[in-house]
């Protein structure tokens, strides 16, 4: 009995040598296709010869193994892949425009810059990754004055020189125009917090600032918006003269939150509703919206699924030592899980 075992895994090892073998010859092959694509410009992903694959193979091999097949070549597919995009995205993508190009749209960093050494560590983890988007609070709208507020105007210093380092772009709050006027060229992505999306006097003033260089704008939710509001906060810019508007979806404040282990409603029926009402990019912030760690995977692989255009995440190399909102942000490496997951948008 144990030796027909034996001997019956002695033939599964030497099909799994000569299945490796295959997968890295098959690997080589499509290194040599992606290296020629990025040569030509064309995109690395092609969706309708992956399907061609996938249905060729179910039809030579029985509907039976239709699950395997697709499990497997999802996985095959997104691994050739992963290498190339990150390349990419870290060689090719020297513009914030290019950058606001890319889907799924990855803006992440920590909640705070908390000093030049924490914002460089951070930068170069997310860099080697191939994201570009780099965010971190220097002017923090914190709902206690008690609690720690930034790092104000060298904070942002330092996040501009962790981006530049590594090539990335800069996301970070501003609550006023004249941080904003101060630290115009540091600034690549200019948000505006939860808190501010009703400030109609600086929504016109942001909008105004900005209209000559477009430069983008990154609008969170209020969380007692309603996404009507929340579209027509956008059209304020919009009207002084900025389009680039990129809408952030972040979590309303519901009865849920009597006694919710989230600290907000992740507002995710409303990404179907708000593609409607406007042809802006959608981003959902599963960070903000949960304020809770352990829910933000889930979540995020969620929102992408209901057709969000990218997701903001906090990220920081040691979530229990954060100044802010330790509860609810994840290690880099937490956050390339959720990249693998995502790789088959
Ligand atoms: C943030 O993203 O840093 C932030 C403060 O979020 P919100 O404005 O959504 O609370
Ligand atoms: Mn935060």
């Amino acid at each position: 009995m144990a030796k027909e075992i034996d001997e019956l895994k002695k033939k599964v090892d030497a099909t799994d040598r000569e299945i490796v073998g295959l997968l890295i010859q098959r690997k080589n092959l499509t290194d040599s296709i992606l290296e020629l694509k990025k040569q030509y410009g064309i995109s690395f992903r092609d969706k309708r010869r992956q399907n061609e694959i996938i249905t060729s193979l179910i039809k030579l091999f029985g509907k039976e193994n239709k699950e395997l097949i697709e499990k497997i070549y999802m996985h095959i597919f997104n691994n050739s892949i992963r290498k190339h995009c990150i390349e990419y995205n870290r060689t090719q993508i020297n513009t914030v425009q290019d950058a606001l190009k890319l889907r799924p749209l990855i803006i992440a960093g920590p909640c705070a810059v908390e000093s030049r050494e924490q914002i460089l560590k951070i930068a170069k983890l997310l860099a080697d990754k191939g994201i570009k988007l780099l965010r971190g609070g220097a002017f923090k709208p914190r709902t206690s004055p008690n609690s720690f507020q930034g790092l104000g105007d060298v904070g942002v210093e330092y996040l501009s020189q962790a981006a530049k380092k590594q090539n990335m772009f800069t996301v970070t709050e501003v609550l006023d125009s004249n941080q904003l006027k101060k630290h115009y060229e540091r600034i690549d992505i200019v948000q505006i917090g939860s808190r501010n999306m009703a400030s109609y006097g600086f929504l016109k003033e942001l909008g105004k600032l900005t209209s000559e260089d477009k430069k983008p704008v990154l609008l969170k939710r209020g969380f007692n918006a309603t996404l009507r509001e929340f579209v027509l906060a956008a059209k304020y810019i919009q009207d002084e003269g900025n389009p680039n508007i990129i809408m952030c979806l972040r979590g309303i404040r519901t009865f849920e939150q009597i006694d919710s282990q989230m600290r907000f409603t992740p507002d995710l029926a409303s990404i179907l509703e708000l593609k409607e009402m406007t042809d802006l990019p959608v981003i959902f912030d599963p960070s903000h919206s949960t304020g809770n760690s352990k829910f933000v995977k889930k979540i995020s692989d969620t929102a992408l699924n209901l057709g969000a255009d990218g997701l903001l995440i906090e990220t920081h190399y040691s979530p229990a030592k954060a100044l802010s909102d330790k509860e609810q942000c994840i290690l880099p490496k937490e956050l390339f899980d959720i990249l693998e997951i995502i790789e088959k948008y």
